[in-house]
């Protein structure tokens, strides 16, 4: 757990935060954020969950999630998040029109940032889990920076150029004394529905080498599957819609490790 520096101020109400984070766009961050949550949800009913996406350029959490619609405002005009599957969500797409451009400037980026870590009403959580951007820029570092986070998942599939990054990303969590709870490698065999022949379309254990490297654990390895595409799609994510499928029980597994 961060001791958290000086500037570090609680989200009221959430006792723990883990943001899940990449180097690049596409690897599959959102979706493991998203099953993430729900995994958590799903090893212990007892605990309440929150997935707060201040991916602001690229929010995927409303699709994912299957929601849509203006939060509501609370008495203390707080944002009361939308709740589908049992989990709590928050995201710059509930602000703004599904297909608006966010073609903001780096301050507005950084007041919209701040509007979802500030004025959200999550009543009581157990976990937060935060859908970080791609990439180690100022909204990484105001989020690391702003809470006290209890652990960052890192997200690469075994590709180089996508290792390349999630190691800038690792390191940059380091420096800000964020802990690094381990790699997630995902889209690292794909098997054949048909014939049952697996192919490693981006390379096969990347993503552990890069473990190695940085004495990091590998948290989970996660296939490339068309069920986890289709049921992201769909906005009924796979750990949800196909919770006893060997795809769901790898981010189970990976929800019981962080
Ligand atoms: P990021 O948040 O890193 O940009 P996403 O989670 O949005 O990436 O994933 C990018 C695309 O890849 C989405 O269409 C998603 O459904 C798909 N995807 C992610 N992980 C997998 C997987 N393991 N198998 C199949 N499709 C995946």
């Amino acid at each position: 757990m961060s001791r958290g520096l000086p500037k570090q101020k609680p989200i009221e109400g959430v006792k723990q935060v883990i943001v899940v984070a990449s180097g690049k766009g596409g690897v599959g961050k959102s979706t493991t954020a998203v099953n993430l949550a729900l995994a958590l949800a799903a090893n212990d009913s007892t605990k309440a969950i929150g997935l707060l996406d201040v991916d602001v350029y690229g929010p995927s959490i409303p699709k994912m999630m299957n929601l849509k619609g203006n939060p509501e405002l609370s008495q203390s005009n707080l944002m009361r998040p939308l709740l589908n599957y049992g989990i709590a969500c928050m995201s710059m797409g509930f602000l703004v029109e599904e297909t608006a451009p966010v073609v903001w400037r780096g301050l507005m980026v950084m007041s919209a940032v701040e509007k979802l870590l500030r004025q959200v009403d999550w009543g009581q959580l157990d976990y937060l889990v935060v859908d970080m951007p791609p990439g180690t820029g100022d909204v990484q570092l105001s989020v690391s920076q702003n809470i006290p986070i209890s652990g960052a998942v890192i997200v690469s599939t075994p590709q180089d150029i996508a290792l390349m990054d999630a190691h800038k990303g690792a390191e940059m969590f380091r420096k800000v004394h964020v802990p690094v709870l381990g790699l997630v490698q995902n889209m690292s065999v794909f098997q054949c529905p048909k014939c049952k022949h697996k192919t490693h379309i981006f390379g096969a254990d990347g993503a552990r080498r890069l473990a190695r490297t940085l004495d990091l654990d590998v948290l989970g390895d996660i296939p490339l599957h068309l069920d986890i595409r289709e049921a992201s799609d769909t906005g009924q994510p796979i750990v949800f819609s196909q919770p006893g499928s060997d795809e769901a029980k790898a981010y189970l597994r990976i929800a019981a490790e962080v």
